[in-house]
């Protein structure tokens, strides 16, 4: 039987550009709930109400109450060692950037010094005409959203459904995943575009695929090669743990 942590340590020692992409997975165990399946943040706040731009235009005092009490949540939450482990491997000289669908900081938190926000940053508000930034301190903040200084209503930088990915992480991640000859792919379902096309833009291109999931995704069918079953706190760590056994 193949031994897939083995087989995914071995490439990724022998990688000269490794990459990871991360998805709400990697920080389940810093207890910020995903957002599918059981306990999901989607059971409780259907998408179309509270994260597509149009919700936000329509009704911005409704979405930003649920983005604060996210904020919230997300403030006191802290890297779990699968954070920590992904630092590690860029430390290691051995992982030269992470991709991440992520908005709560967590890998910078951890250490790792190259990351792609693809969905942007929780702790940021933008203002969507001027592109200003303000820090989101919610002891400052009200139940309404902040405007501008140019008159126009602000908005938490992330990504909304219905809006583009800025244009420099989009053209980065594109780089990265087309570049890449191992692409380490961590708790994400494969859903959501064009995020999930990242992976199989880097197996069109060559790249060994590694995954990290507690669950079977569409990619694990299709583009993995090694697939490392169990919670990313705990599998990451030990994929570290057999490089350097290796090195
Ligand atoms: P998703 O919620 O669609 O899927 C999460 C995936 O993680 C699933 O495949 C699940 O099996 C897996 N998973 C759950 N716990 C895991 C664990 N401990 N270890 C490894 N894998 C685990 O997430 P997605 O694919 O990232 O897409 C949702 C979108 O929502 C993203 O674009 C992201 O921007 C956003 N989001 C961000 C956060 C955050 O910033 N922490 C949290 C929730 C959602």
């Amino acid at each position: 039987m193949i031994d897939h942590f083995r087989e995914a340590a071995n490439a990724l020692q022998r990688a000269a550009c490794a990459v990871a992409v991360t998805g709400a997975g990697m920080s389940a165990e810093s207890n910020i709930p995903t957002f599918r399946g059981a306990g999901g943040i989607w059971e409780k706040y259907p998408p179309h109400e509270y994260a597509t731009i149009e919700a936000y235009n329509e009704n911005p005092e409704k979405v930003w109450k649920f983005w604060l009490e996210l904020v919230a949540q997300l403030k006191d939450s802290k890297p779990n060692p699968g954070h920590y482990a992904l630092a590690e491997l860029e430390r290691m000289g051995i992982l030269k950037a992470v991709v991440t669908q992520n908005v709560d900081n967590l890998h910078q938190d951890a250490g790792s010094k190259i990351v792609i926000e693809y969905h942007g940053n929780a702790k940021w508000l933008v203002c969507p005409r001027c592109r200003h930034r303000d820090p989101l301190d919610l002891s400052q903040h009200g139940d309404s959203p902040p405007y501008c200084f140019c008159g126009t209503l602000m908005k938490p930088d992330v990504v909304m459904f219905g809006e583009p990915i800025p244009s420099q992480p989009l053209v980065e991640a594109a780089r990265l995943a087309e570049s890449c000859d191992v692409l380490l792919v961590v708790g994400t379902s494969a859903q959501v575009y064009p995020a999930a096309s990242l992976p199989v833009f880097a197996k069109q291109n060559g790249a060994y695929i590694i995954e990290a999931n507690t669950e079977t995704t569409d990619f694990t069918r299709t583009i993995t090669d090694a697939f490392l079953h169990g919670p990313a706190g705990e599998t990451l760590p030990h994929l570290v743990e057999l490089i350097k056994e290796g090195e």
